[in-house]
Order: structure tokens, then sequence, then C-alpha cells
């Protein structure tokens, strides 16, 4: 099988150009034309000798391992793009253009099993990890398509990152190596349900920003919506968050889905905010996107605005997240690359 260089780190690589018998620093130039100039095939790498090239194609490839499906636009400029994986499997990723910011949210597993009820995602279930390739095949594919805008990037599309640690990591150098992509760390955040033990290790192999899915105040009601809050609970959540080591000068974030009438009172509000009091942090409300067949309610208007006013009584910085691409299904939770999801099937043969 050949190897695609793309599911390498730049030491991955180093140590690949080596074993082929030739000098470390080629991996650099190599990688220079993969995430800078886009190069599609060894052929355009001209200032790589013959015989390298023909060596590299003898036991490598460069190849796409995602063929771009189809794309959605909403009305308020948010593009979904849907991409078909080599065995058929299909992820999606959302490009958010806001002001000057061009995010773009990429997938890291093809579904999730995490469980989360709230969530459109978990319906599909965990069918696999996206390889390395995959995961930023999502970024030069969008990127090249719009003109080399991105400048942010989220990992809050389909699946965990955390449960997809190793290949999480090697597309994370590859985004932010300077012989790659080239993206300052600042730019780039991983959001994650709450795995513990993976943050750690997260923080230990790389510097990036985190965002926590919190969610709820309180153990019981976490647990209802997000069961890995049964392993993790929120304490023990909480004190590996303090010690994660961010950007200068960069906040953790915490996520914070508002359902209607289920986490969304004020004492909910005033509650997460004693929590979080003294962790330098900044929160994100998700008012919750509805999604067939899922039964919770988005909060009402007032409610998210009294939320928001009692976090900053308490000298929390909280803002909403404005939901956008709602109308593609793009928005937060309403990931699921047309998968059949079990209770729609169920409707369906009833
Ligand atoms: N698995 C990771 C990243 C993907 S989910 C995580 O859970 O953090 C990205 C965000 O979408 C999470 O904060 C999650 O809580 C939120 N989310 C999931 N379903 C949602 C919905 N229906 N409405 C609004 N936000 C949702
Ligand atoms: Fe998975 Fe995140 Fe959805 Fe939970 S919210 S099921 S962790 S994608």
């Amino acid at each position: 099988m050949l190897t695609n260089l793309k599911d390498l780190d730049p030491q991955e690589l180093e140590q690949f150009i080596i074993a082929l018998g030739e000098m470390s620093y080629r991996s650099r130039q190599i990688s220079k034309w993969i995430f800078n100039r886009y190069a599609e095939s060894f052929s355009d790498m001209t200032d790589l000798s013959i015989g390298l090239r023909d060596k590299l194609c003898s036991f490598s490839t460069i190849e796409n391992s995602l063929n771009l499906d189809s794309r959605m636009d909403s009305s308020d400029g948010t593009s979904k793009y849907l991409f078909k994986l080599f065995d058929g499997n299909k992820i999606e990723s959302v490009l958010i253009p806001d002001g000057k910011r061009n995010t773009l949210c990429i997938s890291t597993q093809v579904g999730c099993a995490m469980g989360c009820t709230f969530c459109l995602t978990a319906r599909i279930g965990k069918i696999r990890n996206l390889s390395t390739s995959e995961i930023i095949d999502q970024f030069l594919i969008v990127n090249k398509i719009n003109n080399h805008s991105i400048t942010n990037i989220v990992y809050m599309g389909m699946g965990e990152p955390l449960d997809n640690l190793d290949n999480t990591v090697r597309s994370l150098k590859l985004l932010t190596s300077k012989d790659c992509v080239g993206l300052s760390p600042k730019r780039v955040t991983v959001s994650t349900s709450g795995l513990v033990p993976k943050i750690k290790e997260l923080g230990n192999r790389i510097t990036i920003n985190l965002s926590v899915s919190l969610n709820a105040p309180y153990n019981e009601m976490r647990s209802q919506i997000m069961p890995v809050n049964k392993a993790y609970p929120i304490k023990v959540l909480l004190e590996q968050c303090r010690k994660f080591p961010l950007p200068n000068r960069k906040l953790l974030t915490f996520e914070y889905v508002l359902i209607g009438e289920f986490n969304d009172s004020d004492n909910d509000a005033i509650r997460l905010a004693e929590l979080l009091r003294g962790i330098n942090c900044k929160i994100n409300l998700i008012p919750f996107n509805e999604a067939q067949p899922i039964d919770f309610k988005a909060p009402k208007d007032n409610k998210v605005i009294s939320f928001q006013k009692i976090l900053w009584s308490y000298g929390l910085n909280a803002r909403v997240r404005k939901s956008r691409g709602r109308d593609i299904l793009g928005a937060c939770g309403q990931l699921a690359a047309r998968y059949p999801l079990e209770n729609q099937k169920r409707k369906f043969i009833n």
C-alpha cells in the first residue's frame, strides 16, 4: 500500500524521507508543495530531483482522500460541504464567514460514540475515526475552492476529536507547523465533550485553543444529556481544564447549549456562574438548534438574554453565538451527512 504523505505529521514525514535515503530537509520542501502550493502530483515538485520524485511515486501518494459530493449554501452566507470517503462513508464540513473571519468547522469521525441526547451526529453512532489525511483534506479542499480565504479552524463538526486523539494531533501539527499550513495555533480550536484524560494528553502533546462543551451546571442534569459526565463529572472536568496550557493570551472556552425549559433557568445561570468563578474563561451560549427527530426545544429569546445577563453580573465573559446555516442543517448539532437516523427509520418502518 502506498503511504499518503498527508497521513504523516512533520516529524513522521522526515523519518519517511530519511528511510528513502534522502536528506531530511527534503521533507520540508515536500510539505511546502503539499500544504502551501497545493501540488496535485509529485511531478509538480520541480525543485526535487527526478530520482526522488520517482521514489516518492513508488512508495507514496498525495491523492485527495475525500471526494466533494455536494455543497449547500445558506441564505446567511454559510456553506456546508458533503464529502464522500473511499469506503462510501460521508462527512460534512461547514464554512462560516463572519466579517474578516472565515472559519471552517471540520469533522474528526464518521458519526460519534458519545451519545449526547441533543445532537444529531450522536444518532448515527460511531462508524469510524477519520484518518489524518481525511481531516486535513477538508481544509485543503475547501480552502482551495474559496481562494485560500480560510482564517480559522474549529474542530466542531461530526465526532469527538479527543476520541480520535492521534489523528487529531497529527492534523493539528500539519495546520500549525510553519513548513505546512502555518496557521497560528491561536486560530485553531479543538472542542470536546469532556474526555478528561485525553484533555490532559492533548495539552501535553500540543499548544492549541480548547473549548469544552459543558452544557449543564449540575451533574445529574449533565449526565442526562451527556453520558460522558458519568465517567468524568463536572468537578473532575473543571480541575483538568484549569491546568490546560493555552496559547499566549488565549482563554479557555466553555460551550453551553441552551435548551428550552431544560437548562435555561435563572437558577441554572447562577449555578453556572458559581462553578466558573475563578476560571479565566469565556462562555459561548448556543441556543439549541432544533432538528428532527430530537425532541428538545429551542430556548425563548428572553431566556437567552436573561441567562447572559446573569453571567455578566458575575463578571463572566459570555456571548450568544448566532446560529448559522440552520436552513441547510449546517448549524451546531445538525450534521448527519444524510445518514438515516434511528428514529426516522423506525417511523418509516411503522
Ligand atoms: N464533539 C465535540 C465537538 C462537536 S459538537 C463536542 O461535543 O464538543 C460541537 C458543539 O455543538 C458542542 O458544543 C455541542 O454541545 C454543540 N451542539 C450539539 N448539538 C447541538 C444542537 N442541537 N444545538 C446547538 N448546539 C449543539
Ligand atoms: Fe459527539 Fe459532540 Fe455530538 Fe456529543 S455533541 S454526540 S460529543 S458530536
